[in-house]
């Protein structure tokens, strides 16, 4: 693949940081990679020459190992992720099995379709897994990529949404993406919630979402990594709750959320950066600076 456009994921800066075991030395990072199709090997018959599509977080699987063959590719026990155990898309030109990359939806331009790419495809797994429903109340922990394409998801279902967020910037988007109320992240939200969905890789956040949590409700963990979840006081889990976290997308998760996302469509902010920027922008995403999702333009 020709690459034009490369989302920047927190996951990146897990990888970079070594909070991530290293997998793969030196690493391409980059897994929510948008462009065309170069050149294909002589087997690959999937997509023509040209035809736009993108590779996300899932590289490849065995598909043979047990997780495979009931339907949990994302558990498989065989996997490669890209830009993590091989190269990604911070990069001119990327490699991909044919039967992993998605055909990109006609109305996104490359740089807004990237963050679709993880933020989105994982905002919608976590979605599905936080059990929300038509009419629900959902909480939103953390208000970057992810959250940002989640909520506009999560309205298009009917579910009234509550933002929980440090960054007064970040709150600020949630409200003008139709969030009902938005606080600080162990601010109370004014109603209990049916659902909730921490995207923040910060564990201290867990016992606060349980609170917000109604009995039997479901609090789902976006991310791939969070600090030390604390001693949790028995109470705030009883009564049904359940806490779940996420691992990884299947295809199919990839494949039902961009046929969601053209519908609706999803709007995605982002904010732009040559590729020679990435460092920069990789800063700014650890600062809690970016507005929606940090997207690298390749040229
Ligand atoms: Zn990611
Ligand atoms: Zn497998």
């Amino acid at each position: 693949m020709r690459v034009s456009a490369c989302g920047i994921c927190r996951t990146d800066l897990h990888v970079i940081e070594g909070e991530l075991a290293p997998r793969k030395s030196p690493i391409t990072p980059g897994h929510q990679v948008v462009g065309v199709i170069e050149a294909a090997g002589e087997s690959a018959k999937l997509h023509p020459l040209g035809a736009r599509v993108g590779i996300a977080w899932l590289h490849s699987t065995d598909g043979s190992c047990e997780y495979c063959k009931a339907g949990k590719e994302n558990l498989c026990d065989q996997p490669s992720f890209t830009g993590y155990t091989v190269d990604g898309g911070y990069a001119e030109f990327a490699v991909a099995d044919e039967n992993f990359v998605y055909p990109i939806p006609e109305g996104f331009g490359d740089l807004k379709a990237a963050p679709l790419l993880c933020a989105g495809i994982i905002g919608f797994r976590s979605l599905r897994l936080s059990g929300i429903e038509r009419g629900g109340r959902l909480g939103l922990y953390g208000f970057g990529a992810a959250a940002h394409v989640a909520i506009q998801v999560a309205r298009y279902w009917g579910a009234e949404v509550y933002a929980c967020t440090r960054d007064v910037r970040h709150q600020k988007l949630a409200l003008e993406l139709g969030a009902v109320w938005a606080g600080g992240t162990v601010a109370e939200p004014p109603k209990k919630l049916d659902s909730a969905i921490i995207f923040a890789p910060a564990g201290e956040i867990v016992p606060a979402a349980l609170r917000a949590l109604k009995k039997g409700g479901t609090l789902a963990l976006g991310g791939i990594h969070m600090s030390t979840i604390p001693p949790l006081d028995y109470n705030l889990l009883y009564q049904e709750r359940v806490v779940r976290s996420v691992a990884n997308n299947t295809r199919q998760d990839g494949h039902d959320f961009l046929r969601v996302a053209a519908e609706i469509p999803i709007h995605t902010e982002i904010e732009i950066f040559p590729l020679k920027d990435a460092n920069r922008a990789l800063n700014a995403l650890k600062n809690d600076a970016i507005r929606g999702a940090a997207v690298l333009q390749v040229d």
